[in-house]
C-alpha cells in the first residue's frame, strides 16, 4: 500500500492533498515549524494518520535549503515513498531541491493523479496549455507538486492518529537572508471568490473598467483578468491574473467579458460552476465553455446588464 508524505507551507492547501492522499494509501503530514506551536489536529481533521513536526527556530521563516533538508529526513522517518507537495512558488522549488536529497524523480505543476498500469501517474499541462501529458516517474520514491485547488479539502478523520517529533539535524544555509521587506498585502482573492467578473482585451481602455467593476460590485464579486490586461498593459495586479501563468478558480458564478478564450486562461476556470461569456465574436472559443453565452458588444451588453441587476 502507499505511503504518502503531505506536505505545503501553506496549511489549506496541505489539507487538499491529504484528501488525495487518503484514497490512495496511508496518509501522513509534515509540519515544519519554528517552536512548539505546530497543531497536528488540523490535519488529523483532514485524514492524516500520522504527522510528523519537525521543529527548530531556523525554521520560523522560509528557506529552501533548511526546508528541503529537513524533509528529506522526515520522508526517511516516515519511510514515504510518494511525497506530495503544494506547487505554490515555494513548493515547485522545494520539490526539485527534496527530490535531489532524496535521490529520486520530481514533476511540479500537477494538475491531477491517476493510477495507470498500477503505478501512480501525474497529468499536467504541456505545449503551452495545448495538451494534458501524463507522467509516469522511474524512481520508486516520488516527489510531486500538485497545483493549489486540484483537489477538494473535506474533513474526515483518521481512525488512528499519532503525532510524531523529529529531531531534524540541519545544514548550514548557503543563502543568507541579509534584509527582509513586507510585501505589499493581497487585496484580491480570486481563487476563494464565489463570483468572479473576468475582464479581457475587449476593452478598449483603462478607464472603461469601471463598467465591470460596476457590475462586480452589484454581484458582490471580484474583478479578474486574461494575461493581456495584468502582465502586458498592467492594468490590474498580477494577483487578479486567471490561467496557466496565473490562479486557478473555481467560483459558483464566472462572468467572462472581452476575453477570447485561449487555452492559456480558459485552464484557470474550467472548475467554475456556471460561466457566463460576454463576446462579440460569436466564434470566439469561450464560448465553447460557456453555460451562457451574450454575442454582443461589452458597451452595449454591460450597462444593460447592471441596470436590469439593479433593479432585481
Ligand atoms: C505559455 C503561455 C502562457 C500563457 N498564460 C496565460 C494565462 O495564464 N492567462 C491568460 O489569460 N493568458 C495566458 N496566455 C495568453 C493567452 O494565450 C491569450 O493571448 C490571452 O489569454 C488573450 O487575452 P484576451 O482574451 O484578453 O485577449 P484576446 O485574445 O485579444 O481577446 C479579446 C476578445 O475580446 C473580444 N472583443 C473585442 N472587443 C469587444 C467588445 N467591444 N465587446 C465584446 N467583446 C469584444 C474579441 O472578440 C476577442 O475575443 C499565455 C500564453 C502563452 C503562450
Amino acid at each position: 500500500m502507499a505511503n504518502i508524505l503531505v506536505f505545503s507551507e501553506q496549511a489549506p492547501v496541505a489539507f487538499e492533498l491529504l484528501c488525495k492522499a487518503r484514497e490512495l494509501g496511508v496518509a501522513s503530514a509534515a509540519i515544519l515549524s519554528g517552536g512548539e506551536g505546530a497543531n497536528a489536529n488540523n490535519y488529523f481533521a483532514y485524514g492524516a494518520q500520522k504527522v510528523f513536526v519537525g521543529a527548530d527556530a531556523r525554521l520560523e521563516n522560509y528557506s529552501a535549503d533548511l526546508y528541503a533538508d529537513a524533509l528529506a529526513q522526515i520522508v526517511e522517518t516516515s519511510g514515504a515513498n510518494i511525497v506530495l507537495i503544494g506547487s505554490t512558488k515555494r513548493g515547485k522549488e522545494l520539490a526539485g531541491r527534496l527530490a535531489q536529497k532524496l535521490n529520486c524523480g520530481a514533476v511540479t505543476d500537477a494538475i491531477g493523479l491517476v493510477t495507470q498500469d498500477e503505478k501512480l501517474a501525474v497529468q499536467r499541462y504541456a505545449l503551452g496549455g495545448n495538451t494534458i501529458a501524463t507522467d509516469v516517474i522511474a524512481t520508486d520514491r516520488q516527489v510531486i507538486a500538485v497545483m493549489p485547488k486540484t483537489f477538494e479539502a473535506i474533513k474526515q478523520p483518521a481512525a488512528t492518529t499519532v503525532e510524531i517529533k523529529v529531531s531534524v539535524q540541519l545544514c548550514e544555509p548557503r543563502v543568507k537572508i541579509v534584509e527582509r521587506k513586507p510585501k505589499a498585502a493581497a487585496t484580491a482573492h480570486i481563487e476563494s471568490a464565489e463570483t468572479l467578473v473576468v475582464v479581457g482585451k475587449g476593452f478598449a481602455k483603462q478607464d472603461d473598467l469601471a463598467l465591470a467593476d460596476a457590475l462586480a460590485q452589484r454581484l458582490n464579486g471580484e474583478i479578474a483578468c486574461s494575461r493581456t490586461l495584468s502582465a502586458d498593459y498592467h492594468w490590474l495586479a498580477e494577483e487578479r491574473m486567471i490561467g496557466i501563468s496565473g490562479k486557478k478558480c473555481k467560483p459558483r458564478l464566472m462572468i467572462s467579458i472581452g476575453v477570447s478564450g485561449q487555452i492559456q486562461h480558459t485552464v484557470g476556470i474550467l472548475g467554475s460552476k456556471i460561466i457566463v461569456a460576454i463576446n462579440k465574436d460569436k466564434s470566439a472559443p469561450i464560448f465553447k465553455i460557456a453555460d451562457y453565452g451574450i454575442v454582443g458588444d461589452l458597451y452595449q451588453v454591460l450597462p444593460k446588464l447592471v441596470e436590469r441587476i439593479g433593479k432585481s
